[in-house]
């Protein structure tokens, strides 16, 4: 009676815990793309505002720019988002695991 309960609950839930994972991997790639705060150039490796630069490196990490090396716009990762991708990544694999093997 138990394991019909159990297998109960597992189908049930499966579909959650598939459902989460896709949201939290959607989360976790929306936090890392980030947000662009500010349209001006910026540098591919530290993300440095390069608007006010002198010569040709960048003021931050030192980086010799070329055109290749210069984005437009300034982007910062989204904190909360990532925090809540990994949670929400977190528990449904701890939901995954509990229903396949519990
Ligand atoms: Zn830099």
């Amino acid at each position: 009676m138990v394991s019909i309960i159990l297998a109960f609950v597992a189908a049930a839930f499966k579909p959650v815990s598939v459902i989460s994972a896709a949201g939290a991997a959607a989360l976790l790639c929306w936090g890392a793309c980030g947000g662009k705060t500010s349209q001006g150039p910026c540098c591919r490796r530290c993300h440095a505002d390069l608007s006010q630069r002198d010569g040709n490196h960048c003021p931050k990490c030192g980086l010799l720019l070329t055109p290749d090396d210069i984005r437009s716009g300034t982007r910062h990762c989204r904190r909360r988002a990532l925090m809540a991708g990994s949670v929400l990544l977190f528990l449904s694999v701890i939901s995954f695991v509990a229903l396949q093997y519990g």
